[in-house]
Order: structure tokens, then C-alpha cells, then sequence
């Protein structure tokens, strides 16, 4: 599988918001920690040149703000939040997804980092996750091959240790779940609840933590989730590549942006996502962009023809797609 990410377009809720937004509205969440953004307001880098509009028919787009040349990077994008594939929870960083070359035997049975900075930051919830006993969580999710719980997991630990707000990925599309989804949903929410419950983690804490917003963060993940594919040692390749996807690695984990969340697609993209060695997005332009052109990535693998495409993208993201290619029946 190639870069197989996720959302979708219809944002008609979208019409009552702000045309136009601005961008310094993501630094926070795509571009610097709160630690680095605190004294580095001189030398932070200029802002991305895009901004986040709605378009004619896709609800949300992104836009360029200036010519820009194919190859160059738009902008990094750091994860709202972000999980490991379960195959490799032992030889990638709980925290970045970073590659371990040498997780070493004993330390493997349990979590490793790529370095102090990460072991620091993951620390300030992991303390959380390691309060309370997942074993039923975990054995229902992993029976039922389920990744995406793991992340809200990961979110609801980041939140009551006070490093995410509760509300964090409100802005991001909900998929529409059937009610066989929502009893699933239902179930794992009271196996997580249950897990904090024997805890000494205090009510007020966890009172963020109902079956609604259990909800409401899986249908925005199931339908925003990345699924990371590094591409360590392509990074030259890929510079002169203009292929909208890359052979890579399996994947190392799935992680959920907010900014990268609002490029639609197109099977014939001018920009796309990639991650050369940890969870860190970088968008490029995949060819010469106008200012003013919107930007767009493809979410599956553009090399499908179209009917896969087309049964792809509805039956994952729920829309059907009308770009040039889709147009022209390519
Ligand atoms: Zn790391
Ligand atoms: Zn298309």
C-alpha cells in the first residue's frame, strides 16, 4: 500500500464559518511546541504560503498564497496526535514513530524512545497510560484488528494530563458512522472508561471522557487518520520525484493532522504528503503551482484506474470524485 490517507470534502456545516482562515491560526499544532514557540517568535520561519478557503464545491481548500515551484516544501505539519502500528509498537518511538535500529531485548517488552526529548515529552501522558490497566482494552482492539481506539487512547491520556484540550479535533470532518459502528464505538468506549475508572485519577479529570466525544473523536479519525509511511533513505529520490505516491515501508503507525486535514484530493495531485524518518508531515508540490491555485493531494494510490478509485473514495471517504482525470474517465 502506498500513502492511503483520509478525509473527506462535504463541509456544508462549513458555510456558517469564517470564509477565509488564517493560517496563524495552525502554527501552534502544525509548525512549533508551545516550548519552542515561546521565545522564537523573531526567528520563527516565515508562514506557509497558504491559506485555508473554502472552494466551489469541496467545502474546504487549501490555497496558494504565491507562486510556488514543484519540489518545494509548503509547509511540516507536526500530529494532533499519533500511535504506533501494533506490529512495531518495539522497534519504533512511542512518541515519533522514529525507526529504533537497536530496541534492546529487555527494554523491548516495553515502550522505546528515539531520544530524551521524546521520552520528555511522551512522559507527561504516559504517566497517564501506565496509571491504569488496558489489558481488556487492548485485547478487544486487538482482536478486532482495531488501530484507530489506540489513538484516542493516546488523545484522552494527552488530555487529562493537560498536553491536549478536549476539543482538539472538533474542527476536523466527522465520517458518517451506521449504527453498527456506533455499538462497536460503544464498546470500546466502556472498556477505555472502565480503565481510567480504576484509577485514582480524579472524576473532574476524566469528565471530558463521555460516549458522545468517545464518538465524535473516532468518526474524525476514522475519516482524517494518516497512515504513515516513512520514507528514510529516499528523501534525494523524492526530491526529484514527481510521482504523486512513493514506494515506502510498511506502516509505522497512523497519526491525525489538523492543517494537512484540509487539502482535498485529486487523483492527479499538485501536492503531496510524505514522512521521511518520524510521525513529522511534510507537504511538497508535486509540480509549479499558481498563486491562488488550490492544493491538493491524492488520499489513495493514484495509480488505481478510475472505477477503483471512484469505489475507494466513496466507500472511505464518502464522496465521488470529479477531477480532471475522474472527468476524462483516465
Ligand atoms: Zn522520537
Ligand atoms: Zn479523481
Amino acid at each position: 500500500m502506498r500513502v492511503s490517507l483520509s478525509r473527506s470534502l462535504r463541509l456544508a456545516s462549513l458555510l456558517t464559518k469564517p470564509k477565509s482562515f488564517q493560517f496563524h491560526h495552525f502554527t501552534t499544532t502544525t509548525t512549533a511546541t508551545p516550548e519552542q514557540s515561546s521565545d522564537s517568535t523573531r526567528d520563527r520561519p516565515d508562514p506557509p504560503p497558504i491559506r485555508v478557503g473554502l472552494t466551489d464545491s469541496a467545502g474546504r481548500g487549501v490555497f496558494a498564497t504565491r507562486p510556488i515551484g514543484a519540489g518545494e516544501l509548503i509547509h511540516t505539519a507536526k500530529p494532533a496526535v499519533c500511535y504506533p502500528s501494533l506490529n512495531v509498537l518495539h522497534t519504533v518511538c512511542y512518541y515519533c514513530l522514529r525507526r529504533i535500529s537497536n530496541p534492546n531485548g529487555a527494554e523491548a517488552q516495553r515502550v522505546s524512545f528515539c531520544s530524551e526529548d521524546c521520552k520528555r515529552r511522551c512522559m507527561e501522558f504516559y504517566d497517564v497510560e501506565t496509571k491504569a490497566d488496558w489489558a481488556a482494552f487492548d485485547d478487544y482492539c486487538r482482536t478486532h484488528d482495531l488501530k484507530y481506539p489506540f489513538m484516542v487512547k493516546r488523545l484522552a491520556c494527552m488530555i487529562i494530563s493537560g498536553v491536549a484540550s478536549s476539543d482538539i479535533l472538533d474542527i476536523l470532518q466527522p465520517a458518517n458512522l451506521t449504527s453498527q459502528m456506533i455499538s462497536r464505538m460503544e464498546e470500546e468506549y466502556g472498556l477505555l472508561r472502565n480503565a481510567f475508572r480504576k484509577t485514582l485519577i480524579s472524576d473532574e479529570h476524566v469528565a471530558f471522557l463521555t460516549k458522545q466525544w468517545y464518538i465524535g473523536v473516532l468518526a474524525r479519525i476514522r475519516i482524517n487518520a494518516f497512515r504513515i509511511e516513512l520514507a528514510a533513505g529516499l528523501y534525494e529520490d523524492l526530491l526529484s520525484s514527481a510521482a504523486a505516491s512513493v514506494e515506502a515501508e510498511a506502516a509505522v503507525g497512523h497519526a491525525v493532522y489538523i492543517l494537512p486535514s484540509f487539502y482535498n484530493h485529486d487523483c492527479d495531485p499538485n501536492a503531496h504528503i510524505i514522512w521521511i524518518d518520524n510521525a513529522d508531515a511534510k507537504l511538497k508540490a508535486l509540480r509549479d503551482v499558481d498563486e491562488g491555485e488550490e492544493l491538493r493531494i491524492c488520499y489513495i494510490d493514484a495509480s488505481l484506474d478510475r472505477d477503483a478509485r471512484q469505489e475507494l473514495l466513496s466507500r472511505g471517504f464518502g464522496f465521488q470524485c470529479n477531477c480532471n482525470r475522474c472527468l476524462h474517465g483516465d
